[in-house]
């Protein structure tokens, strides 16, 4: 709205009609004049032509402000009435016409920022954030973490393709995508807040230099293309934005290890009583964690078993998690398990004292949910060491590679005196006398960046793609 009425002040203050601007930029006049009014958006691809008719460019067309103070109020107004938020409350909207004194426009769009700011906090805090999320796992959990629609969308992309079986590589992932009408580029210079950008306009998806990170170009290719196969659309709030996170992360997965191949690589391992993470993850090329968390969607619908994953860091602290099969995960009062720390004596904790990283390391462990068997593998990457851990309950362990193991543990948890409390004659020794400064993990206090996407530099992004787009 805001670029459409500098387009209109532009042209007005070049001395030219609609029409004529219009053929200019070889659109209708009456488009123009929508553009102008705010009720189409123009791609970039058209602002940059019609900048260039006025004689300016994109960059200062989105930079320019607003011709005066009380232009700047009038766009301000009509769109806090157009948001969603807004028309939900039902109150008459006012038209910032000439009649409207400049003093009650002024009190109006106060009022909408004061409005737009409580909500705003009140959306993002991170109480909210956890709670979406806890919904989310919910209802993942009474799926068994199974997509059946997008195991469909993939096996059919798979099939246009011409995937006959294996690991999907990199001109797999390349086909997928020119299938799709979409090109696959590596920049050196993507927006700090993101992953990967895509120019929908262009049909390119950049992604970050092969080396720049820990992940794996195809996941990041599979996902970038999840959104535009499951047809997203710009998440309206927090709790959408995960959701679509976990479908394009699920799809990614489901390519990467296709349900059929998998399956059978599965069924055959679960005859022989001889399944392994590894064996999947060896057979697709994927990373373990990949491999264990795609285990996960595939054990509980079809191979009958309950399961539980996890990624902690080496101080515990649970990055990710999903449970079917009663294990309690260390829980806060909004249900939110992320940010909590598992016991001490849990199998994804002890495999960091085993002397060999390099190899998965298995445990039962009893605790009060029942005994459970685990195998955990620790990862090392920039932001130091994780483990990666997949359990099943001890009735399930004899399909298990792995479970003649003689480790085993005990946890009380949540009970505090097993781990969560240091030993009395400790506690006493040291009373009154121990001051540790915390390490603060600052995001999770802080609220989510505000924005259309979560945290991402919506700036960054559009100065990205006009770099990138221009002839
Ligand atoms: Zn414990």
């Amino acid at each position: 709205m805001t670029i459409g009425r500098r387009l209109r002040h532009l042209r007005k203050a070049a001395g030219r009609t609609l029409s004529d601007v219009a053929e200019a930029a070889g659109i209708s006049p009456s488009a123009l004049s929508l553009f102008e009014n705010g009720k189409r958006e123009a791609k970039l691809s058209l602002l940059t032509t019609l900048a260039g008719v006025l004689g300016t460019n994109l960059g200062e067309l989105l930079a320019m402000a607003p011709p005066s103070r009380r232009a700047a109020l009038e766009i301000e107004l009509e769109r806090a009435q157009r948001s969603s938020a807004f028309k939900s409350l039902d109150i008459p909207p006012v038209k910032p016409g000439p009649r409207l004194q400049t003093e009650a426009l002024e009190s109006l769009v106060g009022l909408h920022r004061a409005l737009a700011r409580i909500q705003a906090e009140r959306q993002a805090t991170p109480e909210q954030a956890r709670r979406a999320n806890a919904e989310l796992r919910e209802e993942m959990r009474r799926r068994g973490n199974y997509f059946g629609e997008i195991e469909k969308v993939a096996a059919d992309l798979l099939t246009a393709t011409g995937y006959e079986g294996g690991p999907i590589t990199r001109s797999v992932v390349d086909r997928l995508a020119g299938h799709l009408g979409f090109r696959l580029r590596h920049s050196a210079d993507l927006p700090q807040s993101t992953r990967t950008v895509t120019d929908l306009a262009n049909r390119i998806i950049y992604l970050p230099q092969p080396d720049a990170g820990q992940h794996d170009s195809r996941s990041l290719a599979l996902n970038a293309l999840g959104h535009v196969v499951l047809g997203h659309e710009v998440p309206q709030d927090y709790s959408e934005f995960l959701r679509q996170r976990v479908e394009i992360n699920y799809f990614a997965a489901s390519l990467l290890i296709p349900e059929r191949g998998a399956l059978s690589l599965l069924r055959k391992a679960k005859a022989a009583k001889d399944i392994a993470i590894e064996d999947l993850r060896d057979a697709y090329a994927v990373s373990y964690e990949t491999a264990a968390h795609r285990f996960t969607n595939l054990a509980t619908r079809h191979l009958d078993l309950s399961v539980h994953f996890m990624r902690i860091s080496k101080a515990g602290v649970i990055y990710k998690a999903y449970e079917n099969d009663g294990v309690q995960f260390p829980m806060d009062a909004t249900g939110a398990i992320e940010g909590q720390r598992v016991c001490r004596y849990w199998t994804a904790r002890v495999v960091f004292d085993r002397p060999d990283l390099s190899s998965a390391y298995q445990q039962y462990t009893d605790t009060k949910s029942g005994t459970y068997w685990c195998t955990a593998i620790v990862d090392r990457t920039a932001q130091g060491l994780f483990s990666v851990n997949v359990g099943v309950p001890y009735a399930d362990v004899k399909w298990m590679r792995g479970r003649e193991t003689t480790a085993r543990s005990k946890s009380r948890c949540p009970d505090p005196t097993c781990c969560a409390l240091p030993p009395g004659d400790l506690a006493d020794r040291w009373e009154g006398m121990a001051w540790p400064s915390a390490r603060v993990h600052s995001h999770l206090l802080a609220a989510m960046p505000p924005g259309v996407f979560p945290g991402v530099d919506q700036v960054e992004v559009l100065t990205f793609l006009e770099r990138h787009s221009a002839p």
